[in-house]
């Protein structure tokens, strides 16, 4: 679970929290909450605020993992004594298990007072105001979307990156996933709507963008496009200031070759991919409902390291699917082996109710399911290991991260993406300019391992580019106390002094 967390609240301003769990998608739409709870007038607590302290918190919600209910009536039960003693706060549920629970939710937790679906984020606002004015709990669920989530305001969590909706929704019908049912067929935006949103991300200082969907390739099926992905990668070549672009998720199915011919002529879309392999046994994508085959799967990454060598590829993996046996089992491995992916996230089947295979006969018992996992994570993180060790000596440019991250407390590292996503944490020399969160850093690779690369580079192995990202940030620390960011002032190596611009009206 992650916390939307911003600026402190003046003393009588009302503050809210958004909590978010699950994906990425879930995470985008928490920056749409926190921006309409900006927007009227509410200021997000501060970040070592803990979970209730703020007068709104909101709840936003998953249904995929496993346990996402007992979890969510976990934090629920601990609020509802801080509600008793502060009757002003205001608890709302949102996302997928809303939109699944609905009424549930008010049954199980009565002190909750809204809860709202994945259709209808915009009307939390409201929804909270009626409720507090009629003293009584709002439930709202809408079946199909009346404004697309990015016609939102939003509140970013980075300065230097942002995440952009193509499409909501999914026709597929994998027959292990809860999201068709939640999240309805898919609605494609259209072109000029995403371009001129990310127009306005760079605008504000982003460098980096993330295109999202459920199945972002096959963006385009609404209005008769076969090939309207790849035009909108090519689009986004021509966006001047935006460096890194990046997509999430594809499917295999649908993944076609001008697609990988955008990636690789289009400067700033990422040498990086990730693609969603699930099973390695054609029988298991069968019964999976992936239509594509583990040779196609593997057609693509080749097509794709053709055009782009270098590219690191990403998967995510289901172990212990209904009816999945060993000689499933050991295909998926053979596959895993063969793609080389630099990442893997890798999930235990679990029967999620509502879908198809929740009611397949021939679960695998958990201690398989266990066993299973086990050894295709150990092979997986060799494989990380060995792709990551390829990267020894190379030299790399780091998008620097917002937070330093949890190794920077014992190491006093900074840390940030490689263009093709690896995490990296690297030291600054004595004497070397810091770099501002946003701001570029060129080093060399040093030391890896199975999940991150390092750098301790030597003063002259080491580079820092200031850019719009690292301004954007201390235009931020200005506005929020009024002093020029620290930082940016210290060092001689090409980091501008970033004086902050307040501009009008932020
Ligand atoms: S492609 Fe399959 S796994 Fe992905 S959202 Fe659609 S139904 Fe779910």
């Amino acid at each position: 679970m992650t916390s939307t967390l911003q600026t402190p609240s003046t003393q009588d301003q009302r503050t809210y929290q958004v909590n978010t769990f699950g994906c990425q998608m879930n995470v985008h739409d928490s920056e749409r909450i926190s921006g309409l709870l900006a927007d009227a007038g509410l200021a997000a607590v501060a970040p070592e605020a803990g979970e209730g302290e703020a007068d709104v918190v909101v709840f936003n919600t998953c249904a995929v993992r496993e346990n996402a209910d007992n979890k969510l009536y976990g934090h629920l039960g601990l609020l509802k004594q801080e509600k008793e003693r502060r009757p002003g706060l205001q608890i709302a549920v949102g996302g997928c298990l809303a939109q699944k629970d609905r009424d549930t939710i008010l049954k199980r937790a009565p002190w909750v007072d809204v809860v709202f679906g994945t259709h209808n984020i915009g009307s939390l606002p409201v929804l909270l105001e009626r409720a507090r004015h009629n003293n009584e709990a709002q439930l709202e669920i809408l079946e199909s979307l009346d404004v697309f989530p990015s016609t939102l305001p939003t509140k970013r969590e980075s300065h230097a990156s942002g995440w952009v909706s193509i499409s909501v929704g999914c026709n597929n019908t994998c027959t292990f996933c809860i999201v068709p049912s939640l999240r309805g067929k898919e609605k494609d935006r259209r072109p000029g709507d995403i371009l001129a949103e990310i127009q306005a991300l760079v605008d504000d200082g982003a460098i980096e963008v993330t295109l999202l969907g459920q199945n972002v390739n096959s963006y385009g099926v609404e209005f008769g496009d076969r090939e309207a992905f790849s035009k909108l990668l090519r689009a986004c070549g021509e966006i001047d200031g935006l460096e890194r672009v990046r997509f999430t998720s594809p499917h295999p199915a649908m993944f076609t070759d001008d697609v990988i011919e955008a990636m690789a002529e289009t400067h700033n879309v990422m040498p990086q991919l990730h693609m969603p392999l699930q099973s390695g046994s054609d029988k298991v994508l069968k019964e999976m409902r992936r239509s594509y085959r583990s040779k196609k799967f593997l057609g693509i990454l080749d097509r794709v390291r053709e055009r782009m060598p270098h590219a690191a590829i990403s998967t995510d993996l289901i172990v212990g699917f209904p009816g999945e046996t060993e000689e499933d089992f050991q295909d998926t491995l053979r596959v895993v082996e063969e793609s080389r992916f630099s990442t893997a996230f890798t999930f235990q089947y679990s029967a999620r109710p509502g879908t198809p295979a929740a009611s397949y006969e021939d679960q695998i018992p958990k201690a398989v399911v266990q066993e299973r996992f086990e050894r295709l994570t150990a092979l997986q993180d060799r494989i990380a290991k060995e792709e990551n060790a390829k990267q020894l000596g190379r030299t790399v440019e780091v998008l620097v991260a917002d937070s330093a991250g949890r190794k920077s407390g014992s190491t006093g590292r900074l840390s940030g993406r490689t263009r093709d996503q690896r995490l990296l944490h690297f030291s600054v020399p004595a004497g070397a300019a810091q770099p501002r969160p946003g701001d570029a850093v060129t080093v060399p690779v040093t030391e890896v391992g199975a999940f991150h690369l390092v750098s301790d580079p030597s003063p002259e192995q080491y580079s820092v580019r200031a850019t719009r990202a690292g301004d954007a940030w201390d235009r931020a620390q200005a506005d929020s106390c009024g002093v020029p960011a620290p930082g940016a002032a210290q060092g001689t190596r090409g980091v501008s002094l970033g004086m902050p611009t307040l501009r009008a009206g932020v």
